[in-house]
């Protein structure tokens, strides 16, 4: 399989690149390529020119603040996993990065590539939609924050305008927080099934806080808003376990494709959303 023809471009700056994307309508940054390359082999796209990011360094870092971490675009999920800060700040977005692919995907994959991907059934968006993230996005007059529930729009598709690059992720430090990340995948290393991002506060039996987001049941990450409302304050028991299951699972009407059914996949949704609640009651 060979990629149609394109003219490859390196850029060394931020500036740069956005100054070159806004010159041109048909032009794709490239990251770490993993998603990218195999939709130019399989002729999904065919850009006019490939912008790479990678000669850009200074995109690449993780900076630890005392209420929020910032992950660079182009930081790699081997640079998330090696780094102790977010197994400590952040340690919902550790726990679905281990689950990303396979070594390989790891090496090279970026989060802002994961985040521009957009792919419905991907873990690092499920994780920014269930943290409440902020996405920073550059441009050659600025830049924008847009919240990840607004960010992605739908299958492959985000807020990101022409002449734009996603520069930043802003991840909240979800403090006294109890988070986990349930992944289900046909084979070892592949896209999710479905996977669960959940993160919980509680006050002794009750719960203060919950956020629960979804992937692989609709064409963006899944947050069921109006669930977790009506579980705030309420005692975490096996009633309300059940109440949140059947809930959840009525909102959605998954695709069916390969990897499952709808019918399956609400089965899934509903076992790995039990099996974390039961987790936290444990
Ligand atoms: C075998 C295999 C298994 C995989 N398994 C999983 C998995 O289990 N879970 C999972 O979540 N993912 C999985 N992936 C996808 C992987 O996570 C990709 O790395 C990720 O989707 C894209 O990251 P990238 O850095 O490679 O981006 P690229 O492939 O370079 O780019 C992806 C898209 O984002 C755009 N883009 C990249 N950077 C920016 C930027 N800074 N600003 C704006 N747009 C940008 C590109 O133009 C392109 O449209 C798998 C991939 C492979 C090949």
């Amino acid at each position: 399989m060979y990629p149609p023809d394109f003219t490859y471009v390196r850029v060394n700056s931020v500036d740069e690149a956005t100054k070159f994307l806004d010159s041109q309508d048909d032009a794709r940054p490239l990251a770490g390529g993993q998603s990218l390359i195999p939709m130019l082999k399989l002729r999904v796209i065919s850009p006019n020119y490939i912008v790479d990011l990678n000669p850009i360094k200074d995109l690449s870092y993780v900076r630890s603040g005392f209420n929020s971490t910032k992950i660079g675009a182009l930081t790699r999920y081997y640079e998330v996993l090696k780094n102790d800060t977010i197994k400590i700040n952040v340690p919902l977005l550790y726990q679905a990065v281990r689950l990303v692919g396979d070594m390989q995907v790891r090496n090279l994959g970026t989060i802002g590539g994961s985040v521009g991907n957009a792919d419905p059934s991907s873990d690092v968006p499920t994780v920014l939609t269930a943290l409440d993230a902020e996405i920073v996005l550059t441009s050659s007059s600025g830049s924008r924050s847009v919240k990840a529930l607004d960010f992605f729009k739908g299958a492959f598709t985000t807020d990101v305008k022409k002449g734009e690059l996603i520069t930043e992720i802003v991840l909240p430090n979800l403090e006294g927080y109890y988070t986990t990340y349930k992944k289900v995948v046909r084979r070892a290393g592949d896209y999710a099934l479905v996977s669960l991002a959940l993160a919980i506060k509680m006050k002794g039996r009750d719960i203060e806080d919950i956020r629960l987001a979804y992937a692989g049941v609709s064409d963006k990450p899944f947050r069921p808003i109006e669930v977790e409302k009506g579980a705030i304050g309420k005692s975490l028991d096996d009633s309300l376990i059940e109440d949140i299951v059947s809930k959840v699972s009525s909102q959605v009407n998954p695709p069916s494709d390969t990897r499952g059914s709808s019918w399956y996949r609400k089965e899934v949704m509903k076992v790995i959303t039990r099996k974390a609640l039961k987790e936290v009651m444990g």
